[in-house]
């Protein structure tokens, strides 16, 4: 079948949710992924940064394997071997000491937000159903209809309603703003450390901490949303670690499976977490013991090939080729690690058709909010490749 072929089937059968670039992959190895055709492209999202490791990394393929071997799938309603052993790495490398498994980031981002109103409600005090959350404007933090309440993305909402109520929006990166918008019934201010589907919007420096210090002084929580920020993608394990940030929960998703399975965590203080009782929030998925064989070995290969540093050191070659382009077209490139965004001209005639033009120079990047480019390639790049890319995107940016 041709890739024309596949797309039309795609079409005939499919809902119409998505409006993907037309190149049909049909394998990937690395940084790399062919189409059916068999041209090669360099993989410049990297499903969003859920493919940190690569694609198909081999470790995380043996894990896979052995453990399919073995036992898949138990339920939570009995133990299985895989499962503390993924919490122990996950709690070690975060610094939170207690885990609560799901599969999609929309689910851990649920679950803080379940975590958060019922400690407003038992710990804090506050009057039965009045917890309020805060959220910033332009934030992304996943699709339910809960989340999406959170949303300022009129398409997010439209249709959809009614919305689930308690959450109060204010500007991101503006800590005077967060302190005014406090109540006595505020439980959480949920945030990312750098907006991702925003646009690659990186706040203020000192901005997280200051949100830190306000939401302790206040006794509110503070949630960070790394599920695009965590895991090595910022050139930190976690970007929190830019200005030693404690937040008392924290959500990943995305890379902690290196794109193998969809694998999701809620990580919080003791104290927090403690308000979960057996039989107030679970999943049938969630903490599989595939799952977290899978996710053991996704931590082992960031840790062991240092991805993290890689992405600095990688990020910063890279944001510096792209700054030096002096494209007309480019209104600014920012980001931290290799998670980078170049926003073009509003005249330059929107992302997409430079997007369809890298896809014809071999580089696949996906647009985000019309005017904005995201680089964000697997964090196993090298300066090679990074070479090999810039003449094609300095081609397209000309
Ligand atoms: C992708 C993303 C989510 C949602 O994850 P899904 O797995 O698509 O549900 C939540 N928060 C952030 C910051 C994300 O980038």
């Amino acid at each position: 079948m041709t890739s024309e072929e596949y797309i039309q089937l795609e079409d005939t059968y499919g809902a119409s949710n998505y409006k993907p670039l037309d190149v049909v992959i049909a394998r990937a190895e690395g940084i790399w992924v062919w189409d059916v055709e068999g041209k090669k492209y360099l993989d410049f999202l990297s499903a969003y940064s859920a493919l940190n490791q690569g694609h198909c990394h081999p470790k995380i393929y043996q894990a896979m394997v052995e453990q399919g071997k073995r036992v898949t799938l138990t339920s939570r309603a009995f133990r299985n071997d895989q499962l503390g052993s993924f919490y122990k790495i996950l709690s070690e490398i975060s610094g939170l000491p207690r885990v609560l498994p799901m599969n999609s980031g929309a689910e851990a981002v649920e679950t803080a937000i379940k975590a958060v109103r019922k400690w407003a409600y038992k710990i804090k005090g506050v009057p039965e159903n009045q917890a309020e959350v805060i959220f910033c404007a332009n934030n992304f933090h996943g699709r339910t209809i809960t989340i999406i309440s959170a949303s300022t993305e009129e398409q997010y909402k439209d249709g959809f309603g009614p919305l689930t109520p308690g959450f109060k929006i204010i500007p991101y990166g503006d800590s005077r703003a967060l302190e005014e918008a406090i109540t006595p019934n505020t439980a959480a201010f949920i945030v990312e450390p750098i907006q991702g589907e925003g646009g690659i919007i990186v706040p203020p420096a000192g901005y997280l901490k200051e949100a830190e210090e306000i939401c302790r002084r206040h006794n509110v929580l503070l949630i960070c949303d790394e599920i695009q920020t965590g895991l090595g993608r910022t050139g930190k394990m976690f970007a929190i670690e830019h200005e030693q940030v404690h937040p008392d929960g924290l959500t990943v998703g995305k890379a902690l499976s290196g794109g193998f399975y969809p694998i999701s965590a809620f990580l919080a203080t003791e104290e927090l977490m403690s308000v979960f009782n057996p039989g107030d929030h679970g999943s049938t998925f969630g903490g599989n013991p595939l799952a977290a064989a899978i996710g053991k070995a996704a931590l082992q290969v960031l840790l062991e090939e240092n991805l993290a540093s890689r992405a600095a050191e990688m990020g910063a070659y890279f944001m510096e080729k792209l700054s030096a382009l002096n494209s007309p077209h480019v209104k600014e490139v920012r980001g931290k690690g290799l998670l980078i965004g170049v926003e073009l001209k509003p005249e330059a005639g929107g992302a997409r058709r430079f997007c369809e033009a890298l896809k014809d120079e071999g580089i696949l990047a996906k647009e985000t909010h019309e005017t904005i480019i995201r680089f964000a390639p697997p964090l196993i790049i090298t300066k090679e490749d990074i070479d090999w890319a810039m003449e094609g995107i300095a081609r397209v940016l000309a």
